[in-house]
């Protein structure tokens, strides 16, 4: 029995064209500027989400935490969603590193943030008992949030609120390809009024590693030092940039798959008694559902259940679990998993 990993779209392995692609591909040194293929990387993303320049980091929370360091100064805060990755899941990095308070504001179910709530947050700069708001950060998609997507109106209003009281907006757009192809619209249609983005190339556009972090000219070459100094300088990583270009070429439109797959998954998700979610939420290609603990059990326990039943999930909240698609999982995989998800439920059930 074939397991069926739906934790992470972090698990995709690089196609043969990105193994092949970064077996030949041309390298230099970065920390000198001189990595022909991280340059075209770079100026590649960089265009493509309407910003002016580009900087390869090693991940999506190096990418955020490096952004914290160049917008923010100690004492500084930064407002972001109550369910964001930054505040749950990089390790206070913003914090510990950056010295910048964070200041949660409420995310919708969809894991919008409402332009009201931050204007709402923003300090009074002339209020010496106070922090500066220097930064906002939203998320697209959103990850705790079921993979909900941020429309370019519902980025554009928060952008406004922003930049009127002087702060910048970072998105941390780890999937943002996702919410772009999701939407039907061109990338940069929501990342082009944000003053920096970060996007991963790690998930499920399938690459090994790298995130490319983009913005003004002025922000990136503030980066670029920043990256130097939390040990982000890295040498001939062209042959990770090579793997990136191939996924900006051939893993973007191919995410629509992964969104139908989810669509799939969660209305059959829906129809097994004792777990529930709305399939009419799920935009992209996270779900994330309850488990009845009075029917079914500890949200724990469900998870060791479907283990030793070849269904890998993860955990997300209390009684909630994730599930991701990706590029490794097929409609048939999706059926085949609801069908082991429905013997693992109805076996805790019957002895619960
Ligand atoms: C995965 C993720 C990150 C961090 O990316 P890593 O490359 O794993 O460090 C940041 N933000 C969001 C929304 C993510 O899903």
């Amino acid at each position: 029995m074939a397991v069926i990993d739906l934790r992470s779209d972090t698990i995709t392995h690089p196609t043969d064209e990105m193994r092949r692609a970064m077996a030949d591909a041309e390298v230099g040194d970065d920390v000198f500027g001189e990595d022909p293929s991280i340059n075209a990387l770079q100026e590649r993303a960089a265009e493509l989400l309407g910003q002016e320049a580009g900087l390869l980091t090693a991940s999506g929370t190096m990418s955020n935490l490096v952004a914290a360091l160049t917008w923010c100064s100690r004492g500084d805060e930064m407002i972001m969603g109550q369910e964001a990755h930054m505040f749950w899941n990089e390790s206070a990095g913003p914090s510990a590193l950056a010295g910048a308070q964070v200041r949660l504001v409420p995310n919708e179910a969809n894991g919008r943030i409402a332009a009201e709530s931050v204007a709402g947050a923003i300090r009074d700069a002339s209020n010496i008992h106070v922090p500066a708001s220097t930064l906002v950060c939203l998320e697209n998609t959103h990850n705790r949030c079921s993979g909900g997507v941020m429309t370019p109106q519902d980025t554009r209003e928060v952008v406004e609120v922003a930049h009127a009281a002087g702060a910048a907006v970072h998105l941390d757009g780890a999937r943002i390809f996702n919410a772009a192809v999701a939407l039907e619209v061109p990338v940069a249609e929501l990342t082009k009024d944000v003053d920096d983005v970060s996007f991963c190339l790690s998930k499920a556009l399938s690459c090994p590693v790298g995130s490319v972090l983009c913005g003004s000219q002025e922000f990136i070459t503030k980066a670029r030092k920043w990256r130097k100094m939390v040990g982000g300088g890295m040498r001939q990583a062209g042959v990770l940039a090579a793997a990136g270009l191939v996924a900006l070429d051939t893993m973007v439109e191919r995410l629509a798959d992964d969104h139908a797959n989810a669509r799939r998954l969660a209305a059959g998700l829906a129809d097994i008694d004792g777990l529930t979610v709305d399939p009419d939420s799920i935009h992209t290609n996270i779900v994330i559902f309850e488990v009845d603990r009075d029917k079914v059990g500890d949200a724990r326990e469900v998870i060791a259940a479907l283990r030793e039943d070849g269904v890998l999930v993860s955990h997300s909240r209390e009684q909630s679990l994730r599930m991701v698609t990706h590029r490794h999982i097929s409609s048939t995989d999706v059926d085949e998993a609801l069908s082991r998800v429905n013997g693992t439920v109805r076996r805790l059930a019957a002895t619960n």
